[in-house]
């Protein structure tokens, strides 16, 4: 099978927008800095990655006969809020589990941003006291079979969509969709920059572009603080979908990378070069990141970019995956 062979439902406006951040490449002094903004391909609640990888799962959801969508996340889980709005937006229902996934002071964790989001669109949301982990839930297993138990037809969605198996498509798809663009546009983006948690983004792509003719590095930027998960998780998402779209060839090693360093101690906690990071990009370009995912992709960037790593002269394509309402659980470090 090719990716064209699998059903998707279109919930993004078409491709992603990519654009140079000047500012920021003049401020840096080395390689170009472009970025492509899943955080407005969709409008669905403020969009972001989740959206794209929803697309190849509400053709099987609806294949299967499913009345509601169940997932889980944290308490301010992009990636529920995400399958929230497609649930509306399919006219489905969504259970949405969110657990303590980040030990975080801010009074209104539980109430503002992603999770006030869910709540607006209809999603009916658990809260429980279980800490940080992307594998086998209790609390999530209990949520799908009391949905079955009230007569409905629930459709599990794991954390991040990324242990699902068609969740590596939507980024296979993203690959194709950057080479159309760089047909357009006359370029050819050396290296991608991706936030990596529970890895189907950075897998897909690495699927997509392992296809392709001409070589490139994805860089995945660990922002789980566990490191050897997240890279056994980007490998195992990423064989799968290679093999899924029929790739032909198993993927090399070196294809895999997940670098350590910008992450800090915790998920969910940012650390000083996030902050700078929010901070500079906001200042220079207008252009806002979130604290627990993109500030820290983006300060790796920074880092790789600012030491050569990145080469001067070569460029570099930051993937922005959204994620901005949570900014407003962590109103606390941005005041002065
Ligand atoms: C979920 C998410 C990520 C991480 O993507 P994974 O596919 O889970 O690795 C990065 N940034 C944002 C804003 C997200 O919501």
């Amino acid at each position: 099978m090719a990716l064209s062979d699998f059903p998707r439902y279109p919930l993004t406006f078409g491709p992603s927008p990519v654009h140079p951040l000047d500012r920021l490449t003049a401020h840096l002094g080395g390689a170009r800095v472009w970025a492509k903004r899943e955080d407005v391909s969709s409008g669905l609640a403020y969009g972001g990655n989740k959206v794209r990888k929803l697309e190849y799962l509400v053709p099987d959801a609806l294949a299967q006969g499913a009345d509601t969508l169940v997932s889980i996340g944290g308490y301010q889980s992009n990636h529920t809020r995400q399958v929230a709005a497609v649930a509306a937006a399919t006219g489905m229902k969504a259970v949405l589990v969110q657990e303590r996934w980040v030990d975080w002071p801010d009074p209104l964790n539980d109430r503002v941003g992603n999770i006030l989001l869910s709540r607006v669109m209809g999603a009916e949301v658990r809260l429980d006291p279980a800490g940080f982990g992307v594998g086998l839930k209790p609390s999530w297993e209990r949520a799908i079979e009391e949905v079955r138990q009230r007569g409905g037809t629930p459709y599990p969605i794991p954390a991040g969509a990324s242990d699902h198996p068609l969740g590596g498509l939507g980024f296979a798809r993203w690959a194709q969709e950057v080479a159309e663009q760089e047909r357009e546009l006359g370029i050819f983006f050396d290296t991608i920059v991706v936030c990596a948690v529970t890895g189907s983004t950075q897998a897909g792509m690495i699927a997509g572009f392992a296809g392709q003719e001409r070589p490139r590095r994805v860089i995945g930027i660990d922002a789980s603080a566990k490191l050897d998960e997240t890279r056994d998780q980007v490998e195992r998402i990423a064989r799968r979908t290679a093999a899924l779209v029929g790739l032909g060839r198993e993927l090399a090693d070196d294809e895999i990378q997940v670098l350590p360093g910008w992450a800090g101690e915790r998920y969910g906690v940012p650390v000083d070069s996030t902050l700078e990071a929010i901070r500079l990009v906001g200042r220079l370009e207008g252009v806002i990141l979130d604290p627990v995912y993109e500030g820290k992709s983006m300060a790796g960037l920074i880092s790789l970019v600012a030491d050569g790593t990145i080469p001067r002269g070569s460029n570099v394509l930051f993937a922005h995956l959204g994620g901005q309402p949570a900014l407003n659980a962590y109103s606390a470090l941005f005041t002065d």
